[in-house]
């Protein structure tokens, strides 16, 4: 039986293989800073991997990894076996990794070191000489965000960004921790790269259901009508997470809730679902479309933001059946801290489509369940017809992580019942060989295609509009809440909602 399957998925790899599209893709020098860690072995080469196997990366290329531990090729080859074999959606074909692996090389590079470039660049241009690619170099920095700026620097001043090819620049969040030091940091990237040359990675962008929410549209026009604006009452975006600060303690205390999610991925949620309605747009227009939703995002002021801001922090609790401690009692985190492990707000977008629709936006940590989604919530006209809590509202729900799926909640009444009843009409994609962020970013960038990565203007942008709360945050103008971990999150959040008549979905 095994010998049957492992032929099967040879078959179907060579059959992949085989059916390789043209994507045009050009050779290139892909130089990895911080090879040696956790995003490199979770993500990145299983990414690489997955797009090599459906032929998705260049006939020529080559990967660099950098860290300071001194690795040999071989070992550093082993390393990515083992990652592989870990966290690769499909399966590793033991007559192809070599093919793979053969082209990767590592080099041993302490980042504060401005000499060691010299000797990067002497390895990057031989391989571009014996190989006789045309200069093409994407640098990837999959470093701690204190070193982005300093090798920077030390790209420019080596001269590694001055190529006969094109150059391209990946790098990971944060992108500042507020906004001034998100502008110092983006003057000195552009001291060595131009904007169109750097992609700066919002894995939420990445998800396959936060892509396709133009196609979903515009290839629907059932779709688009059903969410005609004037029958919408509101939009909920939720991003839950199960776990807890874990070992990131060190970063985690200082950012909170408000820079490691609502800043980035939650605001670009909001861009991205504000965008496609009510006209279907096409990808050249997303980033200009995504600056006029976040410049329509109604300011909050500092002293005002307890009204529309909900923080909050996880007391102890319980989930799935264990107890859980508090956030305060976790490895690292400051004694008193103050720090936001949950966030919910209340935004109004004034443009003309969308100023009377308000977005709930929220995010935590310790909640009861992870999910990422969006919620259409449809007026109910009916309900002031029929007897009270006769019928729900009708919804509709993009399911966008663990799993992806579309669901419309919809009232039915069959002829044994009186009353309505709520039926859902579900589509949930299978999600155990979906493509990860990383393989349509990496393949995105490697084609010069920039439409989901955060354009400089969005993420200015966006800090821009989260520093009052920051302010507010420092100054306790806003109250800390707390809710029990394995919740749904702080009774406060619910009341922001029951405010305007509505529930969290
Ligand atoms: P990590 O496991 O701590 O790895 C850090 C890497 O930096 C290691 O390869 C380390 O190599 C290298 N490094 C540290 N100091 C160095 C120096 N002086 N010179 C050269 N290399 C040095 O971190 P990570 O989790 O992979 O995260 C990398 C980046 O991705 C961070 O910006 C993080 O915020 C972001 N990110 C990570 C995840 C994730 O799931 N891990 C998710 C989203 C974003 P040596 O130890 O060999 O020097």
């Amino acid at each position: 039986m095994l010998r049957e399957n492992t032929l099967t998925q040879s078959i179907q790899t060579e059959a992949l293989l085989s059916d390789k599209k043209d994507y045009n893709m050009e050779d290139l020098t892909f130089v990895l800073f911080g090879a040696t860690g956790d995003l490199a072995k979770r993500k990145l080469f299983p990414a690489l991997y997955n797009l090599f196997l459906e032929g998705k990366m260049p006939e020529s290329f080559s990967v660099i990894g950098l860290g300071r531990r001194e690795w040999s090729h071989e070992f550093f080859r082993e390393k990515i076996a083992e990652s592989l074999e870990l966290y690769s959606r499909r399966d590793v074909q033991e007559e192809l990794l070599p093919k793979f692996l053969n082209h990767f090389q590592y080099c041993a590079l302490d980042v504060t070191n401005p000499a060691a470039y010299e000797h990067l660049h002497a390895m990057i241009r031989q391989g571009e000489e014996t190989k006789a690619t045309s200069g093409n170099r994407l640098f990837y920095l999959s470093v701690a965000p204190n070193f982005i700026e300093l090798i920077a620097e030390n790209l420019n001043r080596a001269g590694l960004n001055q190529t006969t090819g094109w150059r391209r620049l990946i790098i990971e969040k944060p992108f500042g921790t507020d906004l001034q030091t998100a502008r110092r940091l983006n003057k000195k990237l552009s001291e060595a790269f131009d904007e169109v040359e750097i992609y700066r990675i919002d894995h939420y962008l990445g998800k396959p259901m936060v892509q396709n929410l133009a196609s979903l549209v515009f290839a629907n026009p059932a779709v688009g009508s059903l969410l005609d604006l004037k029958k919408i009452s509101n939009v909920q975006i939720t991003a839950s997470e199960i776990v807890g600060v874990e070992t990131r303690a060190d970063y985690y205390d200082h950012a909170g809730a408000i820079r490691d999610m609502v800043q980035n991925h939650l605001l670009q949620l909001v861009m991205m679902t504000a965008l496609h309605l009510p006209e279907t747009i096409t990808a050249d227009e997303i980033s200009m479309k995504k600056i006029e939703v976040i410049q329509s995002l109604r300011p909050i002021k500092q002293d005002e933001a307890y009204r529309d801001v909900i923080r909050a922090q996880y007391d102890a609790g319980e989930i799935n059946g264990e107890p859980v401690i508090r956030y305060l009692d976790e490895p690292g985190v400051e004694e008193n801290s103050k720090n936001d492990t949950y966030f919910a707000a209340r935004l109004h977008i004034d443009n003309d489509a969308w100023r009377d629709i308000p977005f709930y936006i929220r995010t935590g940590k310790r909640l009861d369940k992870k999910s990422t989604r969006i919620v259409f919530e449809f007026k109910n006209p009916v309900r002031e017809s029929l007897p009270a809590e006769e019928t729900v509202p009708n919804l509709l729900i993009l399911e966008i992580n663990p799993h992806e799926g579309i669901t419309l909640r919809l009232n039915v009444k069959d002829e044994s019942s009186e009353f309505f009843q709520p039926a859902y009409i579900n589509f949930t994609k299978p999600s155990d060989n979906l493509a990860d962020a990383y393989e349509l970013l990496l393949f995105d960038a490697m084609l010069g295609n920039a439409t989901f990565f955060a354009h400089w203007n969005e993420v200015e942008l966006s800090w821009q509009w989260i520093q009052p709360l920051l302010e507010a945050f420092e100054n306790n103008q806003v109250p800390l809440h707390t809710y029990p971990a394995g919740s749904t999150g702080p009774k406060a959040a619910d009341d922001l909602l029951k405010q305007d008549g509505f529930a969290w979905w």
